[in-house]
């Protein structure tokens, strides 16, 4: 019989060339980029094998059997192996994360069958043999690798039918295209076995799952040419998976708004790529990826005992200027944060929030300085999703307390006031701070429930004690930037109100200094319909912001609250007590009224009240104490004034 090979001599070359551009290639360390390298190689061999038999049955007799045999099982093997590992490629693309038991064994036990039936034939002759002329012959169980192959055919059409959501159109059709064309291929050859057409056809096919299938800008970046993001999460799900080690050291490129916004959006994207160079270069051992915009990542694929000398070794290596256009040089300060598994991270989501979690708290430091996110970081970030977790707990187990400070009048010497603070003890975490969960409340918006708890409870405070019988005039209230944001703020806190009977008068809300008061329309609306209402509105944390005199003139507040730190510096440097000074006096001048918090002994009593502050706030006077404790305070206090 004579063969056709033209067929299977272009797919040689064809596949050749595939292999060429797959090696010389950035490829994606990946499991499906090796499940095509596989494939590749694969198919590559068959049609070798294809050809070298073919030459090896034109001249029957003086070739050992043996060697027949060989060639032609091993032929038949990698041929019918193609079918396997497409079908393992087509789950590797439609289930990514969760690789079931069932797929891995429709996999192995086709496997284990050709290899058995494949390689056992030159005795049992069920598959192939040489009859006693020395010619090829099918046995009575070839039908089988043509039914397994169809099988693992129709299985990977069903699969990217299946999972038709997870892979795009594109996909979809490339994956039933390629089965349909190989299943017509493999019929083709059962009828026309003279035609060795079936691998062309593999060929054809490998170079559209080449081009469709395998498009290396899902996981490289065309500018800088690293990994990006997606990369990186799939490259640390492989490293869990197979509980294997690594390290990480990402960093963010500090000062890189000021480059964006000095030299320009261009000379940006030049920097990034000079990183992105740089990294390559020095870091031939890691993989490099470019994560966000100013964040990269070197994973190194063992643990690293000594963080500490990686990130040190990477800033050492910025320290040199990069040079864009002709002249111009910049020096990058990266903020460094290095992590290892297994001892540091247990899962990919930890090492994305612990990176994020570095960098931020790394800006919000904002010194531009190196910093490294170690254990530390990764405890904090425990700490805060704990924190969290307590103040969902306390909302709904009304865990939040409120302590009272009194407030001292230096004119009429009583306790015309009090500030009600937040306070949230948790049974494992103990005393929280609210200067710790305020912001993170703030940051996950669950302030707005606090706040309005907070203010529900005072009211009630208020409505059971006669206010006016210990001369409480009102209450400070802190209210969050967050809630002032809130367009329904003013008609909520006037509703809690007036459900505990409490006048508008009696409520003082206090809002930091820090807010942006320029910009918020509904802050603004906010503030006057509680004014109109009859509520007052103090500025608190004054002199911590980047409030200018401005503020004071133009914002509606009546009263001012000045920092302690303000105060505390006063007293131990006779500068800031100048500056002090002649804050107390401005805002004396402009009408407004004046209290003074962090007051703790009596000489900064003294000090305040001969500068004619208004209220006074602090240890000196008493701790924030719970209800019960605030009443007796007042009780007593009266009785001495009364005695
Ligand atoms: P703040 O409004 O500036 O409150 C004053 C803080 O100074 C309180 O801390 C108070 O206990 C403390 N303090 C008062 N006098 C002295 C003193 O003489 N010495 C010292 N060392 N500290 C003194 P606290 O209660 O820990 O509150 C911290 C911050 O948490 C508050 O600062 C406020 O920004 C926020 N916060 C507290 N309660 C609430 C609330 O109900 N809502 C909102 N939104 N924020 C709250
Ligand atoms: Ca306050
Ligand atoms: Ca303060």
């Amino acid at each position: 019989m004579t063969y056709v090979i033209e067929y299977d001599i272009a797919a040689v070359i064809i596949m050749a060339v595939l292999l060429f551009l797959y090696l010389f290639r950035r490829n994606f360390p990946g499991a499906q980029n090796k499940l095509f390298a596989w494939m590749l190689t694969d198919a590559f061999a068959a049609t070798i094998m294809d050809i070298l038999s073919v030459f090896l049955l034109k001249s029957p007799g003086i070739i050992p059997v043996a060697i027949h045999y060989f060639v032609n099982c091993v032929y038949l093997l990698t041929y019918n192996m193609a079918a396997v590992i497409y079908y393992r490629y087509v789950i590797e693309l439609t289930h990514k994360d969760e690789i079931r038991m069932v797929n891995q064994l429709i996999c192995i036990i086709p496997a284990c069958l050709h290899v058995i039936l494949i390689g056992t034939t030159c005795w049992t002759h069920w598959i192939i043999y040489f009859d006693a002329d020395n010619q090829y012959c099918h046995g009575p169980l070839f039908f089988v690798l043509y039914l397994v192959s169809m099988t693992m055919l129709v299985l990977s059409m069903v699969e990217a039918y299946r999972k038709r959501t997870v892979i795009d159109r594109h996909q979809r059709l490339t994956v039933v295209f390629f089965s349909i064309v190989v299943a017509a291929s493999v019929i083709i050859q059962m009828f026309f076995p003279r035609i060795l057409i079936a691998n062309f056809f593999v060929a054809i096919h490998l170079v559209l799952v080449y081009l469709s299938l395998q498009n290396p800008e899902h996981y490289i970046e065309n500018e800088t040419h690293v990994f990006n993001q997606r990369a990186f999460i799939e490259m640390l799900t492989g490293y869990f998976h197979n509980e294997k080690p690594f390290t990480v050291v990402a960093f963010s490129l500090g000062g890189f708004d000021y480059v964006n916004r000095v030299l320009g959006v261009q000379n940006g994207k030049i920097i990034i790529n000079q990183v992105a160079s740089f990294l390559r270069w020095n870091f031939p051992k890691s993989e490099i990826f470019h994560l966000q915009e100013t964040e990269f990542a070197l994973l190194l694929p063992y643990h690293d005992e000594n963080l500490t000398k990686v990130a040190r070794d990477i800033r050492h290596e910025f320290k040199r200027p990069m040079l864009i256009k002709d002249d111009i040089e910049v020096v990058m300060t990266p903020l460094i944060c290095t992590l290892s598994y297994p001892d540091m991270t247990q899962s990919v989501d930890d090492v994305m929030e612990a990176i994020q979690y570095s960098f931020n708290e790394a800006k919000k430091s904002g010194n531009g300085q190196m910093l490294y996110a170690d254990e530390n970081s990764l405890v904090q970030k425990r700490r805060e999703t704990d924190i969290t977790h307590s103040i969902e707990h306390a909302i709904h187990n009304d865990g939040f307390l409120v302590y009272y400070q009194p407030i001292f009048s230096t004119k009429t010497k009583t306790f015309e006031s009090v500030e009600a603070l937040v306070r949230l003890v948790d049974d494992e975490l103990g005393f929280i701070s609210p200067e710790e969960f305020i912001p993170m409340a703030e940051r996950e918006g669950t302030i707005l429930a606090i706040g309005e708890i907070i203010f529900e409870k005072v009211c009630r405070f208020l409505s059971g004690k006669q206010a006016d019988k210990f001369g409480i005039h009102y209450i400070e209230v802190n209210l969050s930037v967050v809630q002032c944001m809130q367009e329904s703020l003013a008609q909520q806190m006037l509703g809690i109100m007036k459900k505990y009977n409490i006048s508008p008068e009696q409520i003082n809300f206090e809002i930091t200094e820090t807010a942006n008061f320029d910009s918020d329309e509904i802050l603004w609306q906010n503030m006057n319909t509680l004014i109109k209402s009859g509520s007052a509105f103090s500025m608190d944390d004054y002199g911590t912001g980047f409030s200018t005199a401005s503020y004071l003139i133009d914002l509606p507040f009546k009263l001012i609250k000045i920092d302690k730190s303000i105060l505390w510096s006063a007293m131990k440097d006779d500068r800031a007590m100048v500056v002090l000074k002649h804050t107390v006096d401005m805002i004396k001048e402009l009408k407004l009224k004046i209290v003074v918090e962090g007051v703790e002994d009596q000489q900064m009593a003294d000090v305040l009240t001969d500068m004619g502050c208004d209220y006074l706030q602090g240890y000196h006077f008493s701790k924030p104490l719970p209800e019960m404790a605030y009443v007796e305070f007042l009780q007593n206090h009266l009785n001495t004034a009364e005695g």
